[in-house]
């Protein structure tokens, strides 16, 4: 039964949706002009920031974590080859509510509660490069749009907004932009997290 309950995250379909969106709409992505330009200024020298592993998003403390979704599968959800992150949530006990914290010292760029990802957050690292937050239980209020953050710092809480039944956050990394339109690029994030870490199973719940 668990093993169909990991496999329900629907965020994969809109990949780069919400650049998009804030171009059309401008509400529905709080992007201040000050971040946008730190980070298209800085946007060169993307691809050589990684150059250390990222935080790990998800406070590991009490273990029971499994990332049973990488990048690039299928699932019922997101059809062959559209998953454009992984997912890490509870393996054995319920997540929800568990802290997620920033992988990079940066800024937090964006929120927006869409059907599909539920809430999300986004933070810039401001050298172009994007991480996104999937379905949110809730933000951690204490950090608003626009502000600092550092590595490690809670930015929001574990839950299934969004769809899917399975508390879990949904990962991505993007380099240069939020979309392959405006040239980004979504990428693997596995080999940016660092693993392995005490509790952290890579591949579906054992219990
Ligand atoms: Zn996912």
């Amino acid at each position: 039964m668990i093993g169909s309950v990991v496999r329900a995250c629907g965020a994969a379909a809109f990949g780069g949706g919400i650049l998009t969106h804030a171009a059309g709409g401008g509400s529905v992505l709080s992007l201040g002009p000050t971040v946008q330009g730190a980070a298209l200024a800085m946007q060169p020298a993307a691809r050589l920031a990684f150059d250390g592993p990222l935080h790990f998003p998800v406070d590991v403390t009490g273990g029971d974590l499994v990332l049973p979704n990488g990048f690039g599968g299928s699932s019922g959800v997101h059809g062959s080859g559209g998953h454009n992150g992984v997912d890490i949530g509870n393996g054995c006990s319920d997540g929800r509510g568990r802290p997620l914290l920033a992988c990079v010292d940066g800024v937090l760029a964006g929120e927006r509660v869409l059907s599909s990802a539920g809430r999300v957050r986004i933070l810039a690292d401001g050298v172009g490069n994007f991480y996104r937050y999937h379905h949110l239980d809730a933000y951690e209020l204490s950090v608003r749009v626009g502000d600092r953050v550092r590595r490690g710092d809670v930015i929001g809480y574990m839950g299934s907004s969004g769809n899917t039944s399975w508390p879990h956050l949904h990962f991505e990394v993007w380099i240069g932009a939020l979309s392959t339109r405006e040239g980004g690029e979504v990428v693997d994030p596995m080999p940016r997290l660092p693993l392995p870490i005490d509790g952290v199973t890579v591949g579906p719940p054992n219990c």
